[in-house]
């Protein structure tokens, strides 16, 4: 370890930067937000600067730098775009022991500035002894993505209930195992909403509960969209949640690489339908999320792309609603929105389409609720779902109903996943291509005009295919 990573109380202690441009006032905005009294000593001074030592919020002594200015200060931040200068900067901090940061020279500094994340009052720091500020930035931007927005709430939370439960329990170990269930689910999620007074009274419950060694208390369901397959298009909250979950239904179409993301020790158990084998019906998974829960565990019913789009969402909430156990939902990209990104096929368009459909390609089930007419009409586009294996059917009715058969149709197999197809064609060829191609399933149809743009859309969308392919 090159560098030893700690963070510093600069409130109301002396700062020196040493410089006035771009690159000293990022510096002394960060020193600013953890509460140093900075002093800025440049000869001239960004606009912004300006107004800040106007506002009184900075000291500037717009002269040369001096040792001298260094007395008091507990860090020094050398900013200048002279060479000569940052170097007696450095020296004169060094002489002093005062820790000096130069910035872009590594052999000149004493310190490194990391790349944070800030989460107030939790902080992440990061770096890399110099070596690279854009890997730097790289982690940064991954825990960025990992760490709810809210988490300095959470923190907050447990600052203000530390004192009391520690009061609560005598040994330590005790203590940690009540923080480690108290900071996850409930509590947590409330704290993330911002809303605070639930997440106090939540925590005075868990403690009462915990001392008293009362039972567990009933567990809930999370319903998650696993998005289209691709593990980045998960919602930040769908990852939190994969993180939390005790246990994890999870059906057919949720890809490996989503499952992934799950907690380790989380028990991942299959309900999906998988082709050759029976499924597992709807029934058990009901009875698996209403068991698990009321043992209490947090149950996350993971489902591919959106839970209310053509999922099933909605039955098996009445399912937890009758047993009394709380659930949440957390919203995925429909598989539809996912293909038409990953194929560069807009699914609106001003000049192509006004309306956009989502239809179950079941046409067996719904074949009289079907207004087959209005889906073969111009000037729109339709998404059929679980469409591959109706899809002479499919195509038959909308040139019954008179969509022409030049009409354009995109089928989008495995969409987002690395062996993404897209087979484009028109309603009087699609059936022929599809069969040359041996389409299966998972895979979308897409019928409009807007399939034509993607043609348009040229290296744009060729590029789309093979990133997805690669
Ligand atoms: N709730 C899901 C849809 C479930 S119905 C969602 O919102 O996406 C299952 C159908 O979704 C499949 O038959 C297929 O038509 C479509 N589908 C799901 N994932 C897909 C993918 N990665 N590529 C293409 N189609 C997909």
């Amino acid at each position: 370890m090159d560098y030893l990573p700690i963070f510093v109380d600069l409130r109301g202690r002396a700062v020196l930067v040493v410089g006035g441009g771009a690159v000293a006032q990022r510096k002394v905005e960060l020193l600013i937000d953890a509460g140093a009294r900075v002093r800025v000593v440049a000869p001239a001074l960004t606009e912004a600067l300006r107004a800040l030592a106007g506002a009184g919020r900075i000291e500037h002594a717009a002269q040369r730098f001096d040792p001298a200015q260094l007395s008091d200060a507990a860090l020094v931040i050398a900013a200048t775009n002279r060479d000569a200068i940052n170097a007696e900067v450095a020296a004169a901090a060094r002489a002093r022991n005062v820790p000096v940061n130069v910035v872009d020279d590594l052999e000149l500094s004493s310190f490194i500035v990391p790349a944070i994340v800030d989460r107030s009052p939790v902080i992440v720091a990061v770096g890399t002894s110099g070596r690279s500020p854009v890997l730097a930035r790289w982690v940064r931007a991954r825990i960025e993505a990992l760490l709810p927005p809210q988490l300095g709430r959470l923190a907050d939370l447990a600052g203000r209930w530390r004192q009391r439960v520690k009061h609560a329990f005598a040994s330590v170990a005790e203590r940690r195992r009540f923080w480690e269930t108290a900071l996850e689910g409930r509590v947590a999620a409330y704290a993330f909403e911002a809303r605070d007074d639930l997440a106090d009274l939540e925590l005075r419950r868990e403690l009462k509960r915990a001392r008293a060694r009362g039972p567990r208390r009933t567990g809930e369901v999370v319903l998650v969209g696993a998005g289209p397959g691709d593990p980045d298009l998960l919602t930040l909250r769908a990852a939190r949640e994969l993180q939390l979950a005790d246990v994890i239904l999870y059906d057919r179409l949720v890809s490996p690489a989503v499952l992934a993301r799950a907690r380790r020790d989380a028990e991942r158990i299959f309900v999906g339908k998988e082709s050759g084998l029976h499924h597992v019906p709807q029934d058990q998974t009901n009875d698996l999320m209403v068991r698990h829960a009321l043992e209490g565990k947090r149950v996350v019913r993971l489902k591919g792309g959106d839970p209310f789009v053509f999922g099933r969402g909605g039955e098996e909430l009445e399912v937890l609603a009758r047993h009394g156990i709380a659930f949440s939902i957390v919203p995925g990209i429909t598989a539809a929105l996912g293909a038409a990104a990953a194929a560069g096929i807009p699914l609106t368009h001003r000049e192509h389409a006004q309306t956009v459909s989502f239809v179950t390609g079941h046409a067996r089930e719904g074949e009289e609720g079907f207004d087959w007419a209005a889906l073969a009409r111009e000037q729109q586009t339709a998404v059929f779902y679980m469409g591959v294996a109706n899809l002479g059917a499919i195509v038959a009715q909308l040139a019954a109903h008179g969509a022409p058969p030049t009409r354009p149709i995109a089928i989008i197999e495995k969409a987002t996943l690395p062996d993404q197809r897209v087979i484009c064609g028109t309603l009087a060829t699609i059936v022929a291509l599809a069969r040359a191609a041996s389409v299966a399933a998972p895979a979308l149809l897409i019928v409009g005009d807007v399939v034509r743009v993607r043609a348009l859309l040229g290296q744009g969308a060729a590029r789309i295919t093979e990133a997805r392919s690669a």
